[in-house]
């Protein structure tokens, strides 16, 4: 089929390449010309595996990359609408950008269409863009709006979109169901995870993928309420580790005894930092605005950010009890991305730690497998980065780790305690066993768990007196 994708950020340009890799002819549009110019002379602008090797599988062949939105939407049968949808200052979702996007859709509709909402949006979006593509003067005939969302997670977003739980399509004829369909079926039927040049299915995934049909109503409200149970879920065991940090007790084990329960399960249930991310941060707000909106106060979802911003702030309060006073403190830090996996910094708690202890007056020396660039664009000189984790623990008053990136659990732990100024680790993460970290001459902080003092100065383990008080 013909597919025009409408932005190559994060889910457009993986979904444009994941559809040309299903057999589909794709062009994906942005507005940003420096995108595409850098889209077309084959740079890949974003940090996700597989994508380098779909983007070269299948550029200039199967997938295009173009400016002009009219153009690719006269050429094709689907235009998936994957723009973002950014937070207003009252919380409720931007979305002008698809606004602009319908509008500009509108005089390119002729044949039949096919207009899937990709981005993230609230109930009633479709219907709005339904109401402005026929405004600016399209047949009504000619087109169906549907809801499609997405949800990948950055990091492993090519393997969620190839090997999904389930995709979901809100679309309220059989005609656009129809297309939908045609569109998933190498998903659906199984066939794509049969291919010998498949893109590997990760342990875990069930195939062929399960397709489920509701309302466009439904399918909106599908995505909204899905983030801000995961939100919800990562609040609940971020505030249960407050009460185990007050009476000794161990998170981690908490983890294993409530998510053993199959009802509950264990993912989502890692605390830490907080969640952060373009995605649950602005999602809660917006689904509390477009609940409120619609008569209902739906204050729960206001406590999950209540919690989520508290664990920062918790964690600043436990670099201060390791260290006292910041000011002229190095510390070094191991993570800035939002999450291990990719380098994407939007709403990245690790990141807004890092300014809270730039502001303090700290120097950090920070180090992230991917996300250094963008950080440098936001903070200029204020940090000093450095190429590998061991650089920025040499010399510093403490090592954070703030980023949960696969390479920052397996340190030489023998060599850290040597490298650092004070063998103190502030762990944000809990990527280790406080025992192990004594063990190994280090005082080390973690999230929900007793501190431990380094086996060599204090052996016993102390509860969090602060976070007790
Ligand atoms: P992004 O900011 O990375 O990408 C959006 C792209 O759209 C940009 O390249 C921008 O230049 C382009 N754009 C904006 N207006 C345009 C226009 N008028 N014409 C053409 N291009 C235009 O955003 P993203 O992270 O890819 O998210 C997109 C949507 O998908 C959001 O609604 C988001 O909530 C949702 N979503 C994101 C994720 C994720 O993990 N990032 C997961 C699921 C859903």
């Amino acid at each position: 089929m013909r597919i025009t994708v409408v932005g190559s950020g994060y889910v457009g340009l993986v979904a444009g390449a994941c559809l040309a890799d299903l057999g589909h002819e794709v062009v994906v549009v942005d507005n940003d010309e420096r995108k595409v110019a850098a889209l077309n002379a084959g740079e890949v602008p974003i940090h996700e595996k597989f994508l380098p090797e779909l983007l070269s599988r299948h550029r200039g062949q199967r997938l295009k990359f173009s400016g002009n939105l009219p153009e690719a939407v006269r050429q094709s049968m689907a235009v998936f609408v994957a723009v973002g949808t950014p937070p207003t200052e009252s919380g409720d979702a931007d979305l002008s950008y698809v606004e602009s996007v319908a509008r500009e859709i509108a005089s390119a509709v002729v044949d039949y269409n096919v207009i899937i909402e990709k981005s993230t949006v609230p109930v009633y979006t479709s219907e709005w863009v339904r109401k402005i593509i026929l405004r600016n003067g399209a047949d009504p005939a000619a087109f169906d709006v549907v809801s499609n969302p997405e949800f990948l997670r950055e990091g492993t977003a090519v393997t969620d979109f190839l090997y999904p739980d389930r995709i979901v399509i809100g679309c309220d004829n059989d005609r656009s169901a129809e297309v939908m369909r045609n569109i998933y079926e190498p998903l659906i039927n199984g066939s794509y995870s049969r291919r010998r040049d498949a893109i590997p299915q990760p342990d875990g995934t069930a195939t062929p993928a399960r397709l489920i049909r509701t309302s466009t109503k439904s399918a909106e409200i599908i995505k909204h309420a899905s983030n801000a149970f995961l939100a919800m879920k990562i609040s609940f065991i971020n505030a249960v580790a407050c009460v185990c940090e007050s009476v000794g007790a161990n998170v981690n084990e908490i983890r294993e005894g409530v998510g053993a329960d199959s009802r509950i399960g264990s993912r989502f249930l890692n605390p830490g930092i907080g969640y952060g991310g373009s995605c649950f941060p602005k999602d809660v707000l917006a689904f509390h605005a477009v609940a409120r909106e619609c008569g209902y106060d739906f204050r729960l979802l206001e406590e999950v950010t209540r919690i989520n911003d508290e664990q920062q702030w918790r964690f600043l309060r436990k670099v201060r009890e390791a260290l006292w006073t910041l000011r002229g403190k190095r510390l070094g830090v191991l993570g800035l991305a939002f999450k291990g996996g990719t380098d994407d910094i939007r709403e990245s708690p690790a990141l807004s730690i890092v300014q809270s202890l730039v502001n303090e007056g700290c120097h950090v020396t920070a180090y992230d497998p991917a996300a250094m660039a963008r950080v440098q664009e936001v903070t200029g000189s204020t940090v000093q980065f450095v190429d590998s984790p061991s650089e920025a623990a040499k010399g510093s008053d403490a090592l954070l780790i703030l980023t949960d990136w696969e390479e920052f659990s397996g340190l030489d732990l023998d060599r850290l305690r040597d490298e650092l100024r004070y063998p103190i680790v502030i762990d944000g993460r809990n990527l280790y066993k406080p025992e192990v970290m004594a063990e190994h001459g280090l005082t080390y902080y973690s999230v929900g768990r007793a501190t431990v003092q380094a086996a060599d100065s204090s052996a016993e383990a102390v509860t969090n007196q602060v976070d007790a008080a």
